[in-house]
């Protein structure tokens, strides 16, 4: 037995229940870790409200850090004892222990807490791909970053930077401006008092941006379109006010023949060789003092729906975790 945060049916954080759960042996390359700690994810909530579908009942999470307990048949990457991250499920990482396919982990290197791997796992292998596979940013481009004061937002601020680029980010209030430019932010939009897409062509001299990365979705979805330049990329990768409404090709050749794409994190690290390069890259960064560690905030496992209702409320900066009692 081990426990586990559970939920019967969507809606709120109250859905969130905290129990015992019984957990097999590892099977067939799986492997089971003792989570120490445990990554907060806005997908946990749209899994949550049922705006991604999951058969139920059903765990939740996708990342944790911890301790290899016992290996499955066939496990030749990990061993008891090792200390390991994961970041792409299955769901049910919301837990004190759970079994894992091993292929899908990654050791975490000396001198990274497992609190700091949990917080940055998940999000900085976003950050990799968005930056330097869905759109190869290079030195002299101006990109936006939406959320900048977010858990992938800090994360691809600061490696934006440091790839050369002129990083516009956007915050929902004022009280993030400071944070955000301290990472590297050049500039700030504060999207509750300012016109996005103006400000974006006034920074950019009228031209707009060549990629815009957007993972608020409905409420940004416009003035992202109205940012970018003609033939800019518009990622699309998350839906933290809501999914994208549905939209003609037209408008994409209306806006100046856009490019348009809806990249998720699975697909980009499918096999072990790609995870490992991914998270690769990020850990060389945090050893290198490029991204910076910034302490995420804690809640107790058994308080996860406070660490939703934190999550959603949008007055968190960076990563949130949980810690198993
Ligand atoms: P964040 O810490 O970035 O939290 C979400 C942020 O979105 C808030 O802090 C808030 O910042 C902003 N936001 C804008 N409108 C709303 C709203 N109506 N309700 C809540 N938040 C809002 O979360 P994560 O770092 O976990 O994730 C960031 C985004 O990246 C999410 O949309 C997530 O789904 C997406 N993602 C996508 C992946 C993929 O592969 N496609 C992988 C990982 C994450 P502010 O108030 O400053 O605007």
């Amino acid at each position: 037995m081990t426990r586990a945060i559970r939920i019967e049916k969507t809606g709120g954080p109250e859905v969130l229940s905290f129990g015992e759960v019984t957990l097999k042996a590892p099977g067939d390359g799986e492997m089971r870790v003792r989570n120490t700690a445990i990554g907060v994810n806005f997908i946990d909530v749209y899994h949550r409200t049922g705006l991604y579908k999951i058969p139920l009942p059903s765990g939740l999470g996708l990342e944790a850090a911890g301790v290899v307990e016992a290996v499955g048949a066939n496990v030749s990457r990990f061993k008891a004892g090792d200390r390991v991250a994961y970041a792409s499920g299955p769901l049910g990482a919301y837990s004190e222990a759970h079994n894992i396919v091993a292929t899908r982990a990654v050791k975490i290197p000396d001198g990274v807490e497992d609190a700091v791997a949990a917080a940055l796992l998940l999000k900085g292998l976003t950050a990799h791909y968005l930056l330097r596979r869905t759109h190869r940013v290079s030195a002299g481009e101006t990109i936006l970053f939406h959320a900048a004061a977010g858990g992938v937002g800090q994360i691809a601020v600061q490696w934006a930077r440091h790839l050369g680029a002129t990083v516009i980010g956007t915050v929902g209030n004022d009280n993030k401006v400071e944070l955000v430019k301290s990472l590297g932010c050049h500039h700030v939009i504060v999207s509750s008092r300012e016109n996005i897409a103006s400000r974006v062509r006034e920074i950019t001299g009228g031209k707009g941006v060549p990629v815009a990365y957007d993972s608020v979705g409905r409420d940004t979805f416009m003035a992202t379109l109205d940012s970018l330049s003609p033939l800019g990329l518009f990622v699309s990768f998350g839906n933290a006010s809501g999914p994208v409404p549905a939209f003609e090709p037209g408008l994409l050749s209306a806006k100046g023949s856009l490019f348009f794409t809806r990249p998720t994190l699975a697909n980009y690290v499918s096999t072990p060789q790609e995870l490992d390069t991914a998270a690769g890259e990020l850990f060389d960064l945090v050893a290198r003092g490029v991204i910076r560690k910034a302490e995420p905030k804690r809640f107790p496992l058994s308080q996860a729906a406070d660490a939703h209702r934190a999550l959603e409320s949008r007055q968190t900066t960076g990563s949130l975790v949980l810690i198993p009692g």
